[in-house]
């Protein structure tokens, strides 16, 4: 079979995180609200009413650009897009278009660089909800969203799977994250892409018909959508066909592309520059400014932690790609190796418990470390508990899942559930008798020489104390009063 290669770009829309909308007063947070309470004459497109440009917005997008390795602009400039549609007021969209604020960067994804075009400002248009209503099939539009800041991030067609584009939107998405420029939330459309996708024969220069798939929002789909578009478009050119330059739209409960409409090209847009603004500019030292105020990166804050904390990459990974759990982790550290012994080992124990137990538990939840009840001192607390033996580590992950779930302190919880660890030996002597009474073959097979039999009889000691004996103390004490039974 002939084989085909895949070339897929990107464009990412990130809205920005502002208090107010991109060229007006009006608050940017709306989501969960009423439809229609966050406008104003501006952002509803009412004959006469004028942009302002709100400067939050033009800082976060310049910080955004940097952190994508662009070139930022001394001079760009807003242009309109002119299309109609019903969430879109003006009949136009403020866009840029020959002069983005970003351009020429790149980011390095699984070890592969990926350039990227340019990363634009631009305003976010109103939305449309398909509804019934009194049984009538109606669409009603909220312009709620019209005119929130959004990047748009347009990478060159470098990325040659749907993985890797999948992993490429990831960094994306933590990248605006860690710049605290968006919240970049899926669920609340925060971030959505659209993807070209086309194939071509190997060994064959020219690029194969482009598609262009609209309004994706998750990994999870767009990874799908391009899984389905390559093999769709591989099926085309098998069956001696042409793929078509078009738009698609994925279909979730199908698992299918449909085609949508032939491709507008740039002059159906009729752009020109926007009348009512002005460029633009940024100076050497303004760029320079902005630079400095850029946060510590997510590669490299990994290759720190496994310089400074001698900790392996994939653990370094796990823990930095969410800024705020990175910065759970070293709070914890800070507190746990406050005396500076065994710091190394420390490092080591606390990543696992972070990486294992505290992800675990926020995966099942679904939330993510800012919504978490727990506090760094917390663990820290269970874990010198484990240090000093009063619980083993079995119990210490019954009583972190408590503490994550209920808020309470380790040493509370263990004092109400009576899960201390059990080392004094005069508490455990009862309990080794009855092991021992109980057991006789397994006992007779120890001392007859079968070793093994003594991690059964140890088991059995367990199970009667819920997990709690200290493992090291019932040992020893059950070998002495197995050998004491010998010389009997
Ligand atoms: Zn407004």
């Amino acid at each position: 079979m002939t084989q085909y290669k895949t070339t897929i770009g990107l464009e990412i829309h990130v809205q920005l995180k502002t208090n107010s909308k991109m060229f007006c007063t009006t608050s940017a947070q709306y989501f969960g609200s009423e439809p229609n309470v966050h406008t104003c004459p501006v952002c509803l497109g009412l004959p006469g009413a004028l942009p302002v440009i709100n400067k939050e917005a033009i800082e976060s997008a310049a910080k955004f650009a940097l952190g994508l390795h662009c070139h930022v602009s001394d001079v760009s400039k807003f242009d309109r897009k002119n299309y109609f549609y019903p969430d879109l007021p003006k009949g136009f969209q403020i866009s840029q278009l020959d002069l983005p604020i970003g351009k020429n960067g790149w980011l390095v994804v699984e070890g592969k660089k990926i350039r990227i075009n340019r990363a634009h400002l631009e305003e976010d248009t109103g939305k449309l909800i398909h509804a019934k209503v009194d049984g009538k099939s109606v669409s009603l539009v909220d312009f709620n969203r019209s005119g929130v800041p959004l990047m748009e991030v347009v990478s060159e067609p470098d990325i040659d799977s749907p993985d890797l584009a999948r992993s490429y939107a990831k960094v994306v998405h933590q990248l605006a994250r860690y710049l605290d420029v968006s919240n970049a939330d899926m669920e609340k459309a925060g971030m959505r892409f659209d993807a070209n996708v086309s194939v071509s024969k190997e060994g064959i220069d020219k690029l194969g018909e482009k598609v262009e798939i609209k309004n994706i929002n998750s990994f999870r789909f767009l990874e799908k959508a391009l899984v389905f578009e390559v093999e769709r478009q591989i099926k085309t050119l098998e069956s001696g066909k042409q793929v078509i330059q078009e738009t698609r739209g994925w279909v979730e409960d199908k698992a299918i592309t449909v085609s949508q409409r032939v491709k507008e090209t740039s002059p159906d847009y009729r752009y020109f520059p926007e009348p009512d603004l002005p460029p633009l500019v940024f100076n050497e030292a303004d760029i320079e400014k902005l630079r400095k105020m850029l946060p510590e990166l997510p590669d490299k804050k990994m290759d720190r932690f496994v310089l400074e904390y001698g900790l392996d990459k994939i653990t370094a990974q796990n823990l930095t790609e969410d800024k705020n759990l990175a910065q759970w982790y070293e709070d914890g550290l800070t507190i746990y190796a406050k005396d500076d012994k065994n710091k190394a080992a420390k490092a080591k124990v606390l990543a696992n418990w972070v990486v294992g137990e505290l992800i675990r538990n926020l995966r099942e939840k679904a939330i993510n470390i800012n919504s978490a009840s727990i506090e760094p001192a917390g663990l820290i607390e269970l874990l010198r508990l484990v240090d000093s033996s009063e619980i083993n580590q079995t119990t210490a992950k019954k009583v972190f899942t408590q503490m994550f779930s209920t808020g309470k302190t380790p040493s509370r919880i263990i004092k109400d559930e009576g899960l201390a660890q059990v080392s004094q030996e005069a508490d455990l002597e009862e309990l080794l008798d009855e092991v021992i009474v109980e057991n006789e073959s397994a006992v007779e097979d120890y001392r007859q020489g079968k070793a093994a039999s003594l991690g059964f009889l140890l088991g059995q000691v367990m199970r009667k104390t819920g997990g709690r004996a200290n493992p090291v103390v019932a040992s020893k004490l059950l070998k002495e009063k197995l050998a004491h039974g010998n010389r009997n």
